[in-house]
This record gives C-alpha cells, sequence and structure tokens, in this order.
C-alpha cells in the first residue's frame, strides 16, 4: 500500500482508500502554503469523484497557514497555470492524477509563472512537508476562499487572445473528441463553440466516471477510432483526465500518437514563426520525428529530462519557440508555460485549415517511427545503477546523452534507458524505423545483464 503513495517534481499521485489520507492533502496544503508565504493561491482540479474531498483538505491546510485560497473548481490542469498569471497569484494547486486510473487522485503543484516548481522550489516545499513546520495563523490572520467559476472561459479568451483564430472560423472544419468525462468535458464545449466549428464530443459529462483508463493510447480509444471510421469528421482528439496531454486522430480514425501529434503541432507553429532562430524543446524519449520536423523548419532541438518541469525549464533557458513531450502535449510559451490540450487542438486546427490538406495526408509527409516501450523489475535502486552502466560500456563507441539515464544514439534508431524515479525498476524506450529494427534492439538491450 505505502508504494502506491508516489511523490515527484511531477505531483502528488495516491489511491482513494488506501494510500491517500486526507491527512496527506492537508499536509501538502499547509507545506504548499508556507512555501509560497503570500497568496492568493489557485486551487482546482479534474472532474474525479474525490475531487472535493481532496480539495477541502488542501484548501483548509492553506488558509490555516494564512493563504488566500482561489477556487475555480473543474477545470483543467493548464486552466489552472492560467489563473495564476491572471491573478498574479504566488501558486497554484491542481487536485488531479492526470492520466492514472479512476481510483487515484493527486496533486500537482505549480510556481508564481504558472509552470511546475523547478527542482530547487519543490525541495523547500519537501522541506516543509517532511519537518512538518507549518506557519500556522492565529484566527484573525487565516486564509479566505473566493470562487471562480469562470475560470475555463477566461482560459478559451487568453488562447483567442495570443493565436489567430480566424482560418478556423472559416473552415467549416468537423470535429470529433472523446473527454472521457474529464476535464475535457467542462472545457472543449466552450473553446470549440469559441472557434466556430461543428463537433462532438463523447463522453461528454464532466461528473469523473471515465467512460475508459484515462491514458490516452490506441488501445483505450476503440470508441472513438470507430465513430471517426464512419466518416463524417476532419479531425479527432482525446485528452487525459486533467487534459494537459494530447492525441490527434486522423480523419479516418487512425490514431497516430502522441509524439505524432506533437509533431504535427510543432510542424504549424515553426511554419509561421520569423524568428531565424527557431528552437524547440523536447524530453530525451521523445521521437525522432521531432527532429525531423525541426530540421524542416532549420529549428535547433534540445532534449531534455524526463518530466514537463525540465522540459519546461530548457524551453525558458533556451527562449524556444515551442516544446513538448513525446507522451503528452504540447507547451507554446507565446500562450503559457505548460502543456495545454486546448492550445494544442486550436494548433491543430489552424494546420488543417491553412494546409487545406487532409490530417492523413500531412501525417504522411513525416518519416515513420516505431517506438517501443519496455521494463525490467530489479531488486534495489542500487542494480538499476550497475545495469545502466553495463549499457553505458556495451555501446561504448556510440554517442550517449547521459542527462537522464543512458540514451545510445543510432542512424535513424535510439535506445533510452533510464530509472524509474519512485521505484526499483529500469525503463527502457526504443525507437527505429521498422518494428523490426526496434525489436532486435530491444533484445539486444535485455541481453546486456
Ligand atoms: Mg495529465
Amino acid at each position: 500500500m505505502s508504494n502506491t503513495l508516489i511523490m515527484s517534481l511531477s505531483g502528488t499521485r495516491a489511491i482513494i482508500g488506501e494510500s491517500f489520507k486526507p491527512t496527506i492533502a492537508l499536509e501538502i496544503g499547509m507545506a504548499f502554503g508556507s512555501f509560497v508565504q503570500k497568496g492568493p493561491v489557485i486551487v482546482g482540479g479534474d472532474t474525479r469523484v474525490s475531487h472535493e474531498m481532496i480539495k477541502s483538505a488542501v484548501i483548509s491546510g492553506l488558509l490555516s497557514v494564512g493563504i488566500d485560497v482561489i477556487d475555480i473548481g473543474k477545470v483543467t490542469t493548464p486552466t489552472v497555470q492560467q489563473m495564476i498569471k491572471h491573478y498574479n497569484a504566488s501558486g497554484g494547486m491542481v487536485i488531479t492524477a492526470s492520466h492514472n486510473p479512476i481510483q487515484w487522485n493527486g496533486v500537482k503543484l505549480m510556481n508564481s509563472s504558472g509552470s511546475f516548481l523547478d527542482n530547487d522550489e519543490h525541495q523547500q516545499f519537501m522541506n516543509y512537508y517532511q519537518s512538518k513546520s507549518f506557519s500556522l495563523q492565529p484566527w484573525q490572520s487565516i486564509g479566505k476562499i473566493t470562487k471562480d467559476d469562470t475560470a475555463i472561459e477566461k482560459h478559451v479568451q487568453i488562447i483567442l487572445d495570443k493565436i489567430d483564430v480566424s482560418s478556423i472560423r472559416e473552415s467549416k472544419i468537423s470535429v470529433l473528441v472523446d473527454a472521457n468525462n474529464g476535464a475535457g468535458a467542462v472545457a472543449n464545449p466552450v473553446l470549440l463553440d469559441a472557434l466556430g466549428v461543428s463537433y462532438k464530443i463523447l463522453n461528454a459529462e464532466p461528473n469523473g466516471r471515465f467512460a475508459h483508463d484515462p491514458e490516452p493510447t490506441k488501445e483505450n480509444l476503440k470508441e472513438l477510432q470507430e465513430e471517426l471510421a464512419k466518416g463524417g469528421y476532419d479531425i479527432g482528439f482525446a485528452q487525459d483526465a486533467d487534459a494537459d496531454r494530447l492525441v490527434i486522430l486522423d480523419e479516418n480514425g487512425r490514431f497516430i500518437g502522441e509524439d505524432y501529434s506533437l509533431a504535427y503541432c510543432v510542424d504549424y507553429i515553426l511554419s509561421t514563426e520569423t524568428d531565424p532562430s527557431k528552437k524547440v524543446v523536447v524530453n530525451l524519449s521523445t521521437s525522432q520525428v521531432l527532429t525531423d520536423v525541426s530540421k524542416k523548419h532549420n529549428a535547433t532541438i534540445f532534449h531534455t529530462k524526463i518530466g514537463e518541469a525540465n522540459v519546461t525549464e530548457g524551453i525558458k533557458a533556451q527562449k524556444a519557440t515551442v516544446g513538448g513531450e513525446g507522451n503528452g502535449g504540447v507547451i507554446f510559451p507565446k500562450v503559457g508555460w505548460g502543456r495545454d490540450s486546448l492550445v494544442g487542438i486550436t494548433i491543430a486546427l489552424k494546420h488543417l485549415a491553412e494546409s487545406k490538406k487532409r490530417v492523413s495526408e500531412i501525417v504522411n509527409t513525416y518519416p515513420s517511427y516505431v517506438m517501443i516501450r519496455d521494463k525490467f523489475t530489479v531488486s534495489t535502486k542500487e542494480e538499476v545503477a550497475q545495469y545502466l552502466s553495463k549499457i553505458d560500456s556495451y555501446f561504448s563507441s556510440h554517442t550517449k546523452d547521459k542527462q537522464d539515464g543512458v540514451k545510445v544514439l543510432f542512424d535513424n534508431a535510439w535506445v533510452h534507458v533510464r530509472p524509474s524515479n519512485t521505484e526499483p525498476i529500469v525503463r527502457v524506450f526504443i525507437e527505429a524505423p521498422t518494428a523490426e529494427k526496434a525489436q532486435e534492439l530491444l533484445n539486444e538491450v535485455r541481453s546486456i545483464n
């Protein structure tokens, strides 16, 4: 049970009724309030049934240490990130377990710029959380709550202020989205009405009773693929439960995958960028298709450690045009410092409207790669380190990137082996031009021990 409580830079996740005791949410609230020192803090979350239970405890913790709270209700994660900037807030707390199944919930922590806490900030927060040295306030200094039920409308307006959507409004594009009864079920109608497209939303009740596992994978999106295959739509979209991740499906219902969805959006953004020093930042496990798309537009690509916080730091450091994670969505700094599926949908529709091509035609111009993911369980963290150094010496003559585990580069292929942050597990990502080549590399990696 204890190993289902996961705390990292990407947030806390745990299981309701088991590892996620409300006292944990309360102490996260107290620790985060002590860390930010002043309010307000924006609090919102996805549509999970446990939303109120966890949110009330988090808010109670914030109020107890004298922090004012703006409760924006059931919203997407990027909506919380946008409202931090809108209200000039000190930070944000998102009640979500992202793509995890229904029994999970969690808390993502955002800083005053509207991005994930960086490493230093997260360490400061953890110091308060672990030492339990909270700045409890007397009755006359505790925080107060205000509510804003229009945060999603504000978020959509911010997107419309930053991105010209006139081509979408003139396009007569027809859209199908699977919101899986998550945060997208609240946000998508607001966005798609504003974009003036015709649309249908599958699983459109924001009640947190997910119609399928919330991770937007091919296996989990059968209903969406079947509905698209019947015809009548130009593009399909699916999001995870807190709608930061986005995946695109073509007009025939073909699941193009999250890496290609990111490439499809980045391709458009780079095509419209006039700054000659274009830069793209993605994580190390992102497909080479992003490198290909960057080359096409004479942009330089940079790779960071896994995790949105690391990618965002990379984008800030490089002053990049765009970035993202292969397994999860677009970060367009012109609009905000986080993965935002609403921005992704807007960009994808602009690409479609202005190219006057089908999604399948655009995607077919990209080189094709096959990515496989695998993992091994080992008994201790020391064994993980030993395994990584064996990989390093086995591929001694190859170019490597060792920011996060070991990534070995081949011609048109790569192998990335990295430790899990939370468990004695080694994760293996492999990408090659064909499934056979990828499997060959996996067999080779598996034989090293
Ligand atoms: Mg998510």
